[in-house]
């Protein structure tokens, strides 16, 4: 960027929310990927040349026409809790800090949130309850991350045993764009178009508006589960997901000794057993201890869901809020992100200890894949060398076991990539100049080398 560059940005924001300031445009071009050893190394010295910060949709897209007629690389920002470094500019250019347009526009009769980008997860979730509603599922980061980066990076979390991931079941409901061109066109994708953007890592079109399907809301209780063995917790953590006649958002379970490293929760945290935590329909609280002690567990910790900001839920130390209490007590662990065998599972797991012993640490979330109940797996890891990492992933995917990467900082290489190439051509047709966070897309430059997209012709197939 030159100087008239950074001039030309005065003309449609106040110099207040132009950053320049090296420490703060480095803040904000950083996210979570420091997860990863690899990525750390990677990525330290990516950032943004400048962060503009606009408050209407207005600043946004003169914002996008100047940078679409400069050709500079536009990033986008959310909250920046994502991993894998998907809002970290590796281009430079100028990022953009959507975090001012964070309003709920609304909740419909129906149970649908209608949502600026930055709308915090948080809010919506206590903005919904207070309509008879709640988040169908939500991040662990639920706090501060907001709809629009949920949408662009993450894949599901609490709640995700009952609804399904985020792609599923019609969750998000509809997602507003706004394109990369000389005229930003604004698009409203939805039903199977959604996929178009959907996890795309903001590579692909600028989501402004965002609307989430919403379920029914449910009065949660929080329980915690000790087992003296692994394999009993599992067993414990199976029965209740494939049962559907309880009511539940949360299924997690922990290998010892990851349960040492929740700090805040050592007053009632038992040594050396295994630990279990659910979020359970408060009314089914009591069917449920009751099944504790003949499932050979021991009630550790039981609360009502104190709902958002009213001190620490269990969920904060499950999903990948788990890898961060694991990584402050000890910066050499990482993690994977795996999909284990539903009726595998125990096998699958043995062989892993069996082969890396306690540097592959289990840590199970139990989700509902395309209806099925499924294990997914976090599990904390002991990063040495990127051989030793990379033989993990091989012999995870020997047995049976997916992985999407969280050690790649490209979209195709983590694992969620559709062979369909959808998200490519909504590249070539949202964002012809591939200017949105470049790099990510790997196979976009290839592509239009290969098999431009005529955008206008194409164009009138998408949205509605
Ligand atoms: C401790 C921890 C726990 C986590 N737990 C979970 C979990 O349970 N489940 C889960 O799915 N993820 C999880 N994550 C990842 C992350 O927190 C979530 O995916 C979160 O929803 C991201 O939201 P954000 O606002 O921080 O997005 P950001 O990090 O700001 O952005 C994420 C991606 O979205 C893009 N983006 C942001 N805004 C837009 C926009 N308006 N239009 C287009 N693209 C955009 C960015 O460019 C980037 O590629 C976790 C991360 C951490 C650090």
């Amino acid at each position: 960027m030159t100087n008239a560059d950074f001039q030309a940005l005065t003309e449609f924001l106040p110099a207040d929310r132009i950053i320049t300031s090296p420490a703060e445009v480095e803040r904000l071009s950083r996210d979570f990927y420091w997860y990863s050893p690899i990525l750390k190394r990677e990525l330290d010295d990516k950032r943004a040349e400048v962060v503009i910060q606009p408050k209407s949709q207005m600043e946004l897209r003169a914002a996008i026409q100047y940078a679409y007629h400069r050709k500079i690389p536009l990033t986008l920002r959310g909250a920046g809790t994502g991993n894998y470094g998907q809002s970290i500019p590796t281009d430079g250019g100028i990022l953009i800090d959507l975090a001012a347009l964070d309003s709920i526009l609304e909740i419909t009769g129906d149970g649908i949130a209608v949502c600026e980008p930055a709308a915090r997860l948080g809010a919506i979730e206590t903005a919904a309850r207070q309509s008879g509603w709640e988040l169908r599922c939500y991040p662990s980061t639920y706090v501060k991350a907001s709809v629009a980066g949920f949408c662009a990076g993450g894949s599901g979390g609490i709640g995700s045993i009952s609804w399904g991931g985020l792609r599923e079941n019609g969750t998000v409901h509809a997602l507003t764009i706004l394109t990369v061109e000389e005229q930003p066109r604004e698009i409203r994708l939805a039903g199977h178009d959604i996929y178009k953007v959907l996890h795309a890592w903001g590579t692909n079109g600028v989501i402004i508006r965002v609307e989430l399907r919403l379920a029914p809301k449910t009065d949660w209780a929080q329980l915690a589960v000790a087992h003296p063995s692994f394999d009993k917790a599992f067993d414990f953590c199976e029965a209740l997901a494939l049962n559907e006649g309880f009511k539940k958002r949360l299924v997690t379970c922990f290998e010892w000794p990851i349960p040492s490293w929740f700090t805040p929760l050592q007053k009632w945290v038992p040594k050396g057993q295994a630990l279990s935590f659910f979020e359970i329909a408060d009314d089914q609280l009591e069917r449920l201890t009751h099944s504790v002690t003949p499932g050979g567990g021991e009630v550790a910790f039981v609360a009502p869901y104190s709902a958002v900001r009213r001190g620490p839920q269990l969920s904060d130390f499950t999903w990948n809020h788990t890898t961060l209490w694991a990584l402050k007590s000890d910066p050499t662990l990482t993690y994977l992100q795996c999909g284990l065998s539903p009726t595998r599972a125990r096998e699958q797991m043995r062989q892993l200890k069996q082969r890396f012993g306690a540097d592959f640490l289990m840590h199970i979330e139990l989700v509902k894949w395309d209806g099925i109940v499924t294990p997914g797996s976090l599990p904390v890891i002991r990063y040495s060398t990127d051989e030793r990492l990379q033989e993990m992933i091989q012999y995870c995917g020997e047995i049976g076991v997916s992985v999407a990467n969280p050690h790649v900082n490209f979209l195709e290489g983590s694992g969620r990539w559709r062979p369909d190439d959808e998200k490519l051509v909504a590249k070539q047709l949202f964002d012809p100049r591939g200017l949105l966070n470049p790099g990510k897309m790997r196979g976009f430059a290839a592509s239009l080398e290969k098999a431009p997209v005529n955008a206008l012709e194409a164009a009138p197939a998408y949205g509605d």
